[in-house]
């Protein structure tokens, strides 16, 4: 464990972590990768019980924020679409035998840029998306704050970073993160020393050195030794199909077992299709939801939805009332705009020597030297860049997404272990018209799906070219013989945004809705700008300061 100036961050030590989330150490010494016990003998509650809060969704967002509550004693459920996974039995090292992790659900995309869903945007079951996400963990910058004030586009939130700033290192402290000493945005340190190289980090910090472009490495959410009863990462690459090792951080091993020893419910299997409302007294009074082909209700003092960017909107928009035609909270039409993905191309360069790129956690190494608008440029806000290492079944739909097949396909997948590869993430902005709706298509529930309209705007193609750019200027430098870039997107927030007051957004800074006193919604769909960080961390950080504001507004 590192040490150092106690003003740099806050206790992330081993002991004051165990004070305040003690999941790590409720997980089984040994090879055993669930405790099983917890789990059978958790708190059920019955759905007359007027609970004091239900959640929607046991990902970054709703586990964290069920953490949170159990603690505080309240009597808390989380009821989650998918199953509650067990990494021994349920997840495979494996590519093509990873899907069922991922949300499946249909869903329509639409717009002139339309997003492809599936592995790359969402998951489904306890621990969200995170259980298949790539372990990057940086934070947001002050400025992702104001982008509007300083820069002129995107919007300005209604908290500034320093309201994040102690919730960002107690769940750097939590995950735990490990990584160098951060010099971008505001500098800070993180609680563990970060984790050995890989030749593909190495590739980019030797590409970056030669052009003067500082990369660093971390910060990951993989403690760099044991934690807890967590075992040591064993770098072999796997962390998009899920950790079976239990090292890389997900709420379902990080937040759900120490929310159950506290008396939380973890309710999987169930499938929320509408909040109830009662126009007497302009509450919430619960959620219907389908288990194993029967409808029921939860009836909860609370409700709060994390259901991800755009399961949230949607069901949201799914929930009429006569006071609310158009969709719960949404009266200013606000409800699934300003949805945001990132532009993230990926760079590979061919090496005359091995590289083996799937050998290490896909990001480690990063640069956030382009981050901040630069004046001197056409377009606002930048991009980050990190190491990324596709596996072989990702890697050869790169190349067919080129129009590359038969025996160059073979060529290029023979060559696989020289390839390096970079991936960028381009602040795009939050735009109104890119929204989810509900289409007319129903799921295997009677529930309308999502339609997922998506259209770049000129700031958001000049950034993904400047990105390749430089992505491509870096593969050079360090020597490459072939370079190829792929255009892809990466992750999803907005949709249910926060703001000063309700004509702004469908929250305020406590993410509680405008519109319903006793409704928060606590996932990715409340952020407002999106920086170019990868945003779990931040979303987990916003919840942790909901929970904190909720619980102590409930107990004055
Ligand atoms: C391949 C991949 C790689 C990623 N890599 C990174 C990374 O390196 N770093 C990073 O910061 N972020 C990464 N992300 C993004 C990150 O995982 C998500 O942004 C984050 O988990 C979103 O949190 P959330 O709380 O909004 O939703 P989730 O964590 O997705 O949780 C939502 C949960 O709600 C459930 N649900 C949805 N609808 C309903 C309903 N109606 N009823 C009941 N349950 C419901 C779902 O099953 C799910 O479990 C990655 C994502 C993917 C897919
Ligand atoms: S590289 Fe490490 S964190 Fe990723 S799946 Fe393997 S053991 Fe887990």
């Amino acid at each position: 464990m590192r040490t150092g100036p106690s003003s740099w961050f806050r206790d992330g030590s081993a002991d004051a972590v165990r004070a305040r989330n003690e999941s790590a150490w409720l997980i089984p010494k040994g090879q055993e990768r669930v405790n099983h016990g917890l789990r059978k003998d958790m708190r059920r509650f019955d759905d007359a019980d007027e609970i004091d809060a239900v959640i929607v969704g046991c990902g970054a967002g709703g586990a964290t924020m069920m953490q949170r509550l159990a603690r505080a004693g309240w009597r808390v459920a989380a009821l989650d679409a998918g199953p509650f996974w067990d990494p021994e039995r349920d997840w495979v090292s494996d590519e093509a035998g990873s899907h069922h992790i991922y949300w499946t659900e249909p869903r329509v995309i639409s717009g002139s840029d339309p997003v492809p869903l599936g592995s790359n945007n969402s998951g489904r079951g306890v621990g969200g998306s995170m259980v298949h996400f790539a372990g990057y963990v940086p934070r947001l910058h002050p400025s992702d704050f104001r982008t509007y004030s300083q820069d002129g586009v995107g919007a300005d939130w209604p908290m500034a970073y320093a309201d994040l700033q102690p919730y960002y290192e107690d769940i750097e402290g939590e995950l735990p993160v490990a990584g160098e000493d951060w010099p971008w945005g505001e500098p800070h340190r993180y609680p563990h020393s970060p984790h050995p190289v890989s030749g593909n980090g190495l590739i980019f910090k030797r590409g970056a050195d030669a052009l003067g472009i500082e990369a660093r490495v971390g910060p990951v959410a993989i403690p760099n030794g044991r934690f807890g009863h967590r075992q040591h990462c064993i770098y072999r690459g796997f962390c998009l199909q899920g950790c079976k090792v239990n090292a890389k951080a997900s709420p379902l091993i990080t937040h759900v077992p120490d929310a159950l020893a506290n008396g939380a419910e973890v309710r999987a299997d169930s499938m929320v299709t509408r909040i109830e409302y009662d126009e007497r007294t302009g509450r919430a009074t619960g959620v219907r939801y389908m288990r194993h082909g029967v409808e029921r209700f939860q009836r909860a003092a609370h409700v709060i939805v994390a259901g991800y960017s755009i399961e949230t909107p949607r069901l949201l928009l799914h929930s009429t009332s006569k006071r609310f035609p158009d969709g719960m909270c949404n009266d200013h039409d606000l409800v699934g705009r300003y949805l945001m993905v990132q532009g993230a191309p990926q760079t590979g360069g061919r090496f005359a020597d091995e590289i083996r790129m799937y050998k290490a956690p896909p990001p480690e190494v990063s640069s956030e030297h382009f981050y901040e608008t630069d004046p001197t440029k056409p377009y606002r806000r930048g991009f980050s860049i990190q190491n990324v290492s596709p596996l072989p079944v990702t890697w050869s739909e790169h190349f067919a997404g080129q129009g590359i097949w038969g025996n160059r396909l073979r060529e290029y997948m023979r060559d696989y272990v020289h390839w390096a590869t970079l991936g960028a993430l381009c602040e795009f902005l939050p735009l109104p018209e890119n929204r989810v709706t509900l289409a007319e298509e129903t799921d295997r529930h009677g529930m309308p799906v999502a339609n997922f309209s998506y259209s770049q705007c000129d700031n958001d193609h000049a950034l993904m070219d400047a990105a390749a750019g430089v992505m491509e200027d870096i593969m050079h430098a360090a020597g490459a013989e072939d370079v190829v870039t792929f255009n892809r997107f990466a992750h999803l927030v907005g949709g249910a945004r926060m703001g000063e007051d309700e004509t702004r957004g469908v929250v305020d800074r406590d993410c509680r809705s405008f519109a319903v006193e006793n409704l928060l919604i606590t996932d990715g769909s409340v952020l407002p700008t999106q920086g170019s960080a990868n945003p779990a961390l931040t979303i987990m950080a916003v919840t942790a300061r909901a929970a904190d504001r909720l619980v102590k507004d409930r107990s004055g």
